[in-house]
């Protein structure tokens, strides 16, 4: 047996009813976003505690409750060409500086060697700071909704939700 929703509301209902149109993309919002995604922050909420350990974020943000993988198993994937990027353009930044500082004889063997280790060290650096800037990407161009945050639900829907849930 199910368990009735409240007569006043229902799943359609309550969303139109409980959920203002996603807030537009503006520059503000976006360096807002990044910003709390540079210093390992929640980008949605702004909240710390994110990281369970130096590379694994906790499933759900400790402030806001937004799930990290915003219920998506292959949602972090994307995480491996914000790193890629960051890293190509730290190398290309520090090339370019060891070759205009050094020039007309730049130590290109020094490069070389400095470099492959710069790629590897700055691979697992900037790790943490992809995981975080892909969600502030994912944040940016799709807001979070408020169905994505917990206790925003009408509490007779949710109490109503939750019954259901058990009784599958
Ligand atoms: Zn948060």
């Amino acid at each position: 047996m199910h368990a009735r929703l409240p007569t006043s509301c229902s799943v359609e209902t309550c969303r139109m009813t409980q959920s203002p149109p996603p807030a537009e993309l503006d520059s503000r919002r976006a360096v807002g976003i990044f910003w709390r995604a540079l210093r390992l922050r929640c980008p949605n909420c702004g909240g710390g505690g994110i990281f369970r350990t130096p590379f694994e974020l906790r499933p759900d943000c400790p402030n806001c409750g937004l799930e990290m993988d915003r219920g998506e198993d292959d949602y972090f994937l994307g995480t491996y060409a914000v790193n890629l990027v960051a890293v190509e353009l730290i190398f290309a930044a520090m090339f370019t500086l060891v070759v205009i500082l050094t020039w007309p004889d730049p130590p290109w063997a020094a490069l070389q060697y400095g470099g492959a280790i710069l790629m590897i060290l700055g691979a697992v650096a900037c790790y943490p700071f992809a995981k975080v800037g892909w969600l502030a990407i994912d944040v940016m161009l799709r807001p979070v909704s408020r169905q994505e945050l917990p206790g925003e639900l009408h509490p007779p829907l949710a109490a109503a939700l939750r019954d259901r849930v058990r009784q599958k």
